[in-house]
């Protein structure tokens, strides 16, 4: 299958070229050209998770990959669960964070990095040399650390990650700076725009860019939302077996740049039966200003306690718009709810009290499923970190004290790796080259 540009429709590329490439001409978003159909749903919710996942992904892949390949990359991806938890009779969890990292993003990101590291592997073969290949990401928390441990380890691809000094938690920060080998991080005097400032000006200096071979892994990769579409089936499957007769299923989703939302809405496209689908946002709320007004107005990013959806102009929104508005889903089947920060804690109270212990992404997701659903449908809320990854902010709300699973103790202790440096692109270009 090829991948076109959304913007400039003519440039079309193979799975391979999309992944190493990231964003088109003009910034342009990769796009399926057709949506697989999957035709037996049924016989795909009984088997399970990555031979299922290798039949979902091989109609985009199988140019580049063939199914042994596939199966290899998937086997090392996803060597961790997704785990459905009742929360109510037709209220149910998923677990996204059990990977390394403890967030979704382990996911998509270790999709990601084997796709890649079998491409060069086969450019190497096919020119007899080793291109270079370097990622650089700037990162507020979650992405850095699902990137950085997705890469580590893998010969021939360098990592770059910039963070702002002194802006993210020490926990979150041992996450990915402690790593070393093929990763590097870049401890910033500034803040996350200006980290992401960098990032976009390395990726203008063409030189630069094919010098060192750039690629951001950042989730406008069109791989890292093919390999979330999984675990919308891998949700479906577990319900199915939980209950005999399934309703009408209504996902409920975090969302800052609207991956999750997008590889949802593949799901759907592709034949799972999901009803219908609730983007919930934080106090930035471009999105529902949008369905309900039409107008694109983002307003300045406020900072919440959700802060992995501090995000006022989402990034895979184009995607999500063309397949609204070109019938490739019903172009009713997304609503979407702003929820503030009053309420994500109330929320996170209301669910330690039925028993279960959130974080505030989950729960702006789950007040959004109380609000919207009616009688008769399922909703299924994503988890889409752990709760110690937001360690102060859940304890301060609970009042009582969390535990520290394995992850993060375990990165606790090692010393931060960082080079610290000026937010100036002179320094940066300087120490890529070097
Ligand atoms: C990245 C992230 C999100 C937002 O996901 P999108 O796909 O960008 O919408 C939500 N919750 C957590 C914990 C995240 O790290």
């Amino acid at each position: 299958m090829k991948f076109y540009n959304l913007k400039e429709n003519d440039e079309q590329v193979s799975f391979a070229q999309a992944v190493k490439q990231g964003l088109g001409k003009n910034q342009g978003l990769f796009f399926p050209k057709t949506m697989p159909a999957l035709d037996n749903i049924d016989e795909l919710l009984a088997m399970p998770l990555v031979e299922r996942s290798v039949k979902i992904l091989t109609p985009f892949v199988e140019e580049d990959l063939n199914e042994q390949e596939l199966t290899e990359i998937v086997t090392d991806a996803f060597n961790f669960p997704a785990v459905l938890q009742p929360i109510s009779n037709d209220r149910a969890i998923l677990e996204l964070f059990h990977g390394p990292t403890l967030a979704f993003k382990d996911f998509g990101a270790r999709f990601m990095a084997k796709c890649l590291q079998a491409f060069v592997a086969k450019d190497a073969k096919v020119t007899g040399q080793k291109r270079p290949l370097t990622i650089l990401t700037a990162t507020s928390g979650d992405t850095g650390a699902a990137v950085a441990h997705a890469f580590h380890g893998i010969d021939n691809i360098r990592v770059v990650i910039m963070y702002p000094k002194g802006k993210i938690s020490l926990l979150q920060e041992k996450m990915f700076t402690t790593l070393g080998d093929n990763i590097e991080t870049l401890m910033v005097d500034g803040d996350f725009d200006d980290c992401q400032a960098l990032v976009k000006k390395s990726f203008d200096d063409n030189e630069l860019a094919t010098t060192i071979g750039l690629n951001s892994a950042n989730s406008i990769n069109i791989s890292r939302l093919l390999a979330q579409i999984c675990y919308y089936f891998e949700a479906v499957a577990q319900l199915s077996r939980a209950k005999k007769d399934l309703g009408d299923i209504v996902f409920s989703i975090p969302s800052g740049n609207f991956g999750n939302l997008t590889a949802g809405l593949f799901a759907k496209a592709m034949g799972l039966p999901i009803k219908r689908f609730i983007a919930a946002t934080n106090l930035n709320d471009t999105v529902p200003r949008y369905l309900e007004t039409g107008e694109w107005s983002p307003n300045t990013t406020v900072a919440t306690i959700s802060n992995a959806m501090d995000v006022s102009n989402p990034n895979n929104w184009p995607r999500v718009e063309h397949m609204l508005k070109s019938g490739i889903v019903e172009s009713d089947c997304v609503s979407s709810v702003s929820i503030d920060e009053e309420q994500t804690q109330s929320t996170v109270i209301g669910l330690s009290k039925l028993g279960y212990i959130s974080e505030p992404h989950a729960a702006v997701a789950y007040k959004a499923l109380q609000y919207n659903t009616v009688d008769g449908e399922i909703g299924v809320f994503l988890g889409t970190a752990h709760p110690a990854k937001f360690k102060d902010v859940v304890e301060s709300i609970l009042g009582q004290p969390l535990g520290l699973p394995k992850e993060l103790a375990d990165c606790a202790g090692e010393p931060i790796l960082s080079k610290e440096m000026a937010a100036s692109f002179a320094d940066l270009r300087a120490y890529l080259l070097a």
